[in-house]
């Protein structure tokens, strides 16, 4: 089953006199289950996309469906909602609140959900059931994206979108963190999507999305994706 498909996506700014055009015509679908990647350096379009697709920001032109709905017809209201349930973030700099403990961030998240997991296993499963009291500031960068992850995660959506994930970790902490997403994409059976520059990542990918230039260049599957420990 196809949790998200993607019909001829463009999107265009007008700057002044130039039109950039962001993103065109992005045509692709991603089962559930799969653990993607998106792939293509700095400007090519992967954060437009990203926003379209995490009902941030609608397209110029195309259509864009999850689990069936048309996300592309949804007024504002429809869009929060999306946002709410459907779709869990990750981002590079963690964006997890500085005054809130770890556990009481992943509670926030819960609280706009409307069909929630439990908040004591999420904290286990991303190992930080010991460290549910303390502070971001208390907490190594590794450590910070885990309860990023874990308050994705505790909204029980449909995807995980991962904006750079590890862009801010050192490599073995990196590693931990693709470890720990892989865990949650096989264990938990959610469908994760992430979008990076760093070709080390697509090579743990089921699926590979190659971007240039706000078009797709390739589409295609790891038939043996590397196991990440
Ligand atoms: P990436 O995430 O791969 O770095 P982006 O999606 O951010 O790429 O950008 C794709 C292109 O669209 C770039 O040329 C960028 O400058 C342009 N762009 C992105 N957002 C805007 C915006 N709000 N206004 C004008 N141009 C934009
Ligand atoms: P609220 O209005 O309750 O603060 P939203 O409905 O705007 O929340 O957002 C719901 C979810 O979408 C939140 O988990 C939030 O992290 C995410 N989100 C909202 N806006 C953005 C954005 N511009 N970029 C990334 N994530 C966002």
């Amino acid at each position: 089953m196809f949790v998200l498909r993607a019909e001829n996506l463009s999107k265009s700014y007008q700057m002044g006199e130039i039109e950039v055009k962001a993103l065109l015509n992005a045509s692709f679908e991603i089962e559930e289950g799969e653990f993607v990647v998106i792939l293509g350096p700095s400007g090519s379009g992967k954060s437009t996309l990203l926003n379209i697709i995490g009902g941030m920001d609608q397209p110029s032109s195309g259509r864009f469906y999850m689990m069936e709905e048309e996300i592309t017809e949804y007024d504002e209201r429809k869009l929060t909602e999306y946002r709410r349930n459907k779709v869990g973030f990750v981002f590079q700099f963690y964006n997890i609140m500085a005054n809130l403990t770890a556990e009481e961030n992943v509670e926030l998240a819960t609280e706009i959900s409307e069909d929630p997991l439990p908040i004591d296993e999420i904290l286990e499963a991303v190992g930080l059931a010991d460290r549910k009291d303390h502070f971001p500031a208390q907490m190594s960068g590794g450590e910070q994206q885990r309860v990023s992850i874990a308050r994705a995660v505790a909204k029980n959506p449909a995807i995980l979108l991962c904006d750079e994930p590890t862009g801010a970790l050192d490599f073995n902490t990196g590693i931990a963190i693709l470890s720990l997403l892989r865990k949650v994409n096989k264990e938990m059976g959610k469908t994760i999507l992430v979008i990076t520059h760093n070709s080390d990542i697509a090579y743990m990918a089921d699926r590979v999305i190659k971007m240039r230039s706000g078009q797709i260049t390739k589409n295609y599957i790891n038939e043996n994706p590397m196991a990440v420990e």
